[in-house]
């Protein structure tokens, strides 16, 4: 409160040397500017936040991917509070503008540079929600939120299970839609590195989506379904620790889940957290594997989830394996285009960004590793070389 006061005591000296009825006139207007430019009604968007970020110096542009491939001012991050500001005080409401508040790759790394500590995407939240009330959201949207929540995944023809009986055990392994549906050996070859250690490991008879991607699209009422499902499903599983492979689903099941009231009640981890605890421990073994590598930071893991070093230290700890890193790297890392479903609300955008990062990488190794099903999918659509997630390195260094 003091340093308040300090702070603006110059103002209260300069207004002090004005005459009486001027100095009330100014103290009243200093009091209620703010509300002229706020919303009358209720929103779910933090106006004010957003207000701030327009209004701002604007550093981040320089690290916006969405910008550089957009090559639009618009795209920046503080052009996208601009319009965000608008669309919220009804002043647009063009699809343009709508469906620029979804060309953003939620990769956080405006945040980076932020003096108020914003990810532009996390503001782009409540705007998102507020379209959606308002019955804006695109036509494209309302199909992705219809598919999660009638086959609880965002992939159509889809599989929600690994087919495998529920059993007692210490550790819950939840896969994800994406392992589940598209990277099945990222989750074959976590279950095996833990069964070859002795770890007793199960799994959920039916796996619903995390919801992030309804969190992500503003469908508030959607996720917190799947939020509640989700994490009475986990607490009746017993298990005190649940490990996932994908880290959106770690940063939502442990974080969005206790924002939104919904906690889960175990610990949750990121495979490379785990195997790192089990390396030293000494149950997990490595073997020696010549193997030159360039490590990709995803940006959840590194920018939401503070997951920087702990994959460093599983790969540093196979000997023979030589990383690399790129220069854009651990919380300064590149988003590989899929981050925020950029790939679905905008696949151009998705394809430039994705083949920005892939050829900062391919300079530097043969063989890209991450920690992301997400990212892996992304590289091995560019890529005419390997794209591999921790868990297979581990393991087949494990098998040497
Ligand atoms: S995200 Fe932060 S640094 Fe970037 S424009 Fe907004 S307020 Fe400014
Ligand atoms: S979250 Fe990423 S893509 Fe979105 S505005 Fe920030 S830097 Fe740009």
């Amino acid at each position: 409160m003091l340093e308040e006061f300090k702070k603006y005591f110059w103002i209260a000296k300069a207004i002090s040397r004005l005459a009486l009825s001027t100095q009330k006139e100014v103290v009243v207007r200093f009091l209620t500017a703010k509300k002229k430019y706020l919303p009358d009604g209720k929103t779910k968007a933090h106006v004010d936040d957003i207000l701030k970020c327009a209004l701002c110096p604007n550093m981040c542009r320089f690290d916006c991917p969405v910008l550089q491939a957009a090559k639009s001012e618009t795209y920046a991050p503080a052009g996208r509070a601009r319009i965000a500001y608008l669309l919220e005080m009804g002043r647009v409401s063009s699809q343009d503008a709508v469906d620029l508040m979804y060309a953003c790759a939620a990769c956080s790394a405006c945040q980076q540079w932020c003096p108020f500590d914003f990810s532009v995407d996390d503001l782009l939240i409540g705007v998102r929600r507020d379209l959606v009330d308002r019955n804006l959201a695109p036509e494209m949207l309302m199909g992705i939120r219809d598919q999660i929540v009638n086959s609880h995944t965002i992939y159509q023809n889809s599989r929600t299970s690994l087919g495998l009986e529920p059993r007692e055990a210490d550790i819950l392994y939840v896969a994800g839609c994406t392992v589940l549906n598209k990277e099945r050996v990222i989750a074959q070859t976590t279950m095996k590195i833990l069964e070859k250690v002795g770890i007793a490991v199960t799994t959920l008879p039916e796996e619903w989506c995390c919801g992030a991607p309804l969190n992500l699209l503003g469908f508030e009422n959607d996720f917190k379904e799947f939020a509640a499902r989700n994490a009475d499903i986990i607490e009746k599983s017993g298990c005190k620790k649940m490990i996932c492979s994908c880290p959106e689903c770690v940063y939502t099941f442990k974080d969005v889940y206790a924002e939104a009231g919904f906690p889960v009640k175990a610990d949750v981890m990121h495979t490379s957290e785990y195997f790192l605890e089990l390396i030293e421990q000494g149950k997990i073994q490595l073997k020696e594997l010549n193997k030159d590598l360039v490590y990709h930071d995803p940006c959840v893991l590194a920018r939401k989830l503070h997951i920087i070093e702990q994959p460093r230290r599983v790969l540093e700890a196979i000997p023979g394996v030589s990383v690399r890193e790129p220069p854009l790297t651990r919380e300064h890392t590149r988003c590989c285009g899929i981050g925020g479903l950029l790939a679905m609300t905008n696949p151009e955008l998705s394809v430039t960004l994705l083949r920005a990062r892939d050829s900062e990488l391919c300079e530097l190794a043969d063989t890209v590793v991450t920690a992301c099903p997400a990212c892996k999918i992304a590289f091995k659509r560019t890529r005419n070389s390997e794209s591999r997630d921790l868990s297979e390195i581990v393991f087949e260094s494990m098998n040497q």
